[in-house]
């Protein structure tokens, strides 16, 4: 489950930008996650849970924005939405398009109790 890794990664990220000498609680953590990330948002949560508990951050709630797995076409530039698997431009037919959304993985919003 590297789901466990990377609620570490998220706390540490929190970590760092929490204020100096900062001795309350986190309120919660906005995290924007892309549906391309094989990230499972339940085993995030859940590893998020285990790994805050008897913490600052313990109790805090885990916010995941999921944004969708946008492509980019090289040739005629449409965008369009797609699925894992299906990287082809659906308006001209080309593999050749660019992931522009979905691969996200980033904290955007951390609130603390004042
Ligand atoms: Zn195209």
């Amino acid at each position: 489950m590297h789901e466990v890794s990377i609620a570490s990664e998220i706390i540490e990220i929190v970590r760092q930008n929490l204020p100096d000498g900062f001795d309350n609680k986190v309120k919660s953590v906005k995290l924007d996650l892309g549906e391309f990330t094989n990230i499972v948002p339940e085993a995030l949560k859940f590893g998020f849970e285990v790994l805050t508990e008897g913490t600052e951050l313990d109790g805090a709630q885990l916010i995941m924005n999921i944004l969708p797995l946008k492509i980019e076409c090289q040739i005629c530039e449409n965008v369009s939405l797609t699925e894992p698997g299906y990287f082809f431009c659906v308006k001209c037919g080309t593999d050749k398009v660019n992931i522009i959304s979905g691969k996200e993985m980033k904290v955007v919003e951390i609130e603390i109790y004042d």
